[in-house]
């Protein structure tokens, strides 16, 4: 099961986080997630639940939003956001486009709890 692979790796990465700024426990991680990075949100929240049982993200809550598609015409170049299914210029509609975001998956922000108090700590490097 791919997003529980992905939630353990995302787990070890909270509790790092937490270990690093002495915190008691992860109180919210929140991810951004591509249409196309293969990963479904639901499934995501499922292996999380599993995943983060005995550690100190325990009762970590977790927040996914949704990443769009962007691509970058390689005729005009123009820069546009496009549908998941449809990656073609949608002002010239040459298919030859390069991919800007859609594929990521994404620590966003981690928010700690704790005796330490609440940090929200930045935007961390990609789990995968
Ligand atoms: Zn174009």
């Amino acid at each position: 099961m791919h997003e529980l692979a992905l939630c353990q790796a995302l787990i070890e990465q909270l509790c790092a986080v937490a270990r690093e700024h002495r915190a008691a426990c992860v109180a919210r991680a929140r991810l951004r997630i591509g249409p196309l990075s293969g990963v479904e949100p639901a499934l995501l929240e499922q292996a999380f639940t599993l995943a983060r049982a005995g550690t100190i993200a325990n009762e970590a809550l977790l927040e996914v939003e949704q990443g769009a598609v962007r691509v970058r015409c390689c005729e005009c170049g123009r820069e546009q956001e496009v549908p998941p299914n449809d990656t073609r210029c949608s002002n010239c509609g040459n298919w030859r486009t390069q991919l800007l975001s859609g594929d990521e998956l994404l620590l966003v922000s981690v928010e700690l709890g704790g005796a330490a108090g609440r940090i929200a700590a930045p935007a961390l490097a990609e789990p995968a």
